[in-house]
């Protein structure tokens, strides 16, 4: 066999194994019987060690050092192998003994934040984390290059071009003229129908649900809607994309979830399909993944066009509830401003003020101006000068993301930039296409579109940076987002900027 043969009977084997085992997750995530843990784990062990097996295979790697200097490789392939071989090269750098003791310390780091944060306990957690920072600080030394360093390494791991100071750049228009204008938003006052805020029926809400699935042509011959704690998307391929939503008392809830998981699930679904059998398949980046899922979430499902066009439906879902609930109060129901102190349940507004706050920490760690015992100090002072309020126990505060216990440093930023791209995404495509009329005509169809044309067709072809110069015809700006959210607020609340 020849280099390439030999690489490509490997990247079979891999997929097929890669497959097994992502479905039996998936399996685990969605409706395994509680009782089968213990035997699931002995074939997840077994099936993790073949595939790692084919991945360190001498055959392999000596095929990938061998192809990546080979210049006659057709593009997609040369792409390929400078993805698999820059996966490799990092693998290379580590030493497998150090590698191993921090996965160990990662498998049981999560379940010392779970029962810290549980018990508002920060000390009990402090050692843990103290000792993932020192890993992680170690596993940058290896990994630094001669254009990544410290932080760096991390976040290029997550958003491949974008350096500390790129997200630098950004905040810092964000922390400008997002920061005033958000407080000031927070004080309006607010006051919404009772009936919103009583719980609603889970099986009302799950028709509800699977008509949007419909509305947002997610395709359901290549996926599948599920339930679970925390709504995700799981995509092999573009044949297999699934998501999962959570349905809780709120009526906002599994819907705008269920929408964000069809936003990351439609981009998966719609790269080339000749990707699926190549490591090009899926999405490039959390930043690009990210700005799909907000873009369908809020910019098209928070928009008044989307409820003008489908509160009926909702209404007819909810004939008792909503009798008495105007289209107008629904939309400013659904634009809810509120300074919270968890992220997660963070409003469009002011989600990106919470990413600001972990991204400051994140940086001040990795250069070394802030140890981790300083940290519900440091948090606590950013959140009353970025969201002006303060939380009061660890438990709302530092303690409540489950990232850092994963060793997941450089990873929240991405949220906040996806955020941002969505808004340069939506403004290059109102070039193109009437967005409004679109929505209102039920024809989100146009959007995906036009998404499939300049996103998701590349997969993992484009670097993320190139990806969206060629969409928009311009590096990421954050000034479309700022614009938006301050527009769109401006008008939803009636104040002024
Ligand atoms: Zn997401």
């Amino acid at each position: 066999m020849n280099h390439l043969e030999t690489y490509l009977a490997f990247r079979k084997k891999k997929q097929a194994y890669q497959y097994a085992m992502w479905l039996i997750s998936w399996d685990q995530e969605t409706e395994a019987p509680k009782n089968a843990i213990d035997y699931r784990s002995q074939q997840i062990e077994v099936l993790s060690t073949l595939a790692y097996e084919v991945e360190t295979d001498l055959s392999r790697i000596e095929a990938i050092d061998a192809l990546s200097q080979d210049q006659s490789l057709e593009d997609t392939l040369k792409r390929e192998i400078y993805l698999v071989k820059k996966e490799l090269d990092n693998i290379r750098k580590i030493p497998k003994k150090e590698f191993i003791e921090f996965q160990v310390l990662l498998s049981q780091a999560g379940q010392i934040w779970a029962e810290a944060r549980k018990n508002d306990d920060f000390e009990g957690f402090l050692p843990t984390l103290e000792k993932v920072i020192g890993f992680q600080k170690t596993m940058v030394k290896y990994l630094e290059t001669d254009t990544l360093k410290g932080y760096d390494v991390l976040l290029d791991m997550y958003e491949p071009g974008m350096k500390t100071k790129d997200y630098d750049q950004f905040f810092d228009t964000l922390r400008e003229k997002l920061v005033p204008f958000a407080k000031s938003a927070a004080k309006v006052k607010q006051t919404f129908p009772r009936a919103l805020k009583k719980p609603f029926d889970t099986e009302k809400q799950k028709a509800f649900n699977q008509y949007l699935t419909g509305v947002f042509n997610y395709n359901m011959d290549q996926g599948v809607l599920k339930e679970s704690a925390h709504p995700f998307t799981s995509g092999v391929a573009s044949v297999d994309t699934r998501i999962t939503t959570a349905y809780k008392p709120d009526l906002r809830s599994a819907i705008f979830s269920t929408i964000h998981e069809m936003g990351h699930a439609i981009y998966e679904q719609q790269v080339n399909p000749l990707y699926d059998e190549t490591e090009l398949k899926g999405g490039i980046s959390m930043g690009i993944h990210e700005s799909q899922s907000r873009l369908y979430e809020n910019m098209i499902a928070r928009s008044a066009s989307f409820w003008m066009t489908h509160y009926e439906k909702l209404q007819d879902t909810f004939k008792k509830e909503l009798k008495q609930v105007s289209l107008d109060d629904f939309i400013r129901y659904v634009n809810e401003v509120k300074l919270d102190f968890i992220r997660v349940e963070a409003d469009e507004l002011t989600y990106s003020l919470h990413i600001m706050v972990r991204y400051d920490i994140e940086k001040q760690l990795f250069n070394g101006k802030l140890k981790a015992k300083d940290l519900p100090k440091t948090w606590n002072k950013l959140y009353k000068s970025y969201l002006g309020i303060k939380p009061k126990t660890d438990q709302v505060g530092v303690l409540q993301d489950i990232h850092w216990s994963l060793g997941s440093f450089g990873y929240f930023p991405t949220y906040a930039l996806g955020s941002a791209i969505s808004a340069q995404l939506y403004h290059a495509m109102s070039k193109s296409i009437d967005i409004d009329q679109a929505i209102r005509q039920n024809e989100i169809v146009k959007i995906n579109e036009w998404l499939k044309t300049n996103i998701h067709q590349y997969g993992k072809l484009l670097e993320p940076k190139d990806l969206v110069f060629k969409a928009t015809g311009e590096a990421f700006n954050p000034n479309y987002y700022v614009d938006y959210l301050i527009k769109k607020y401006e008008h939803i609340l009636g104040i002024k900027a």
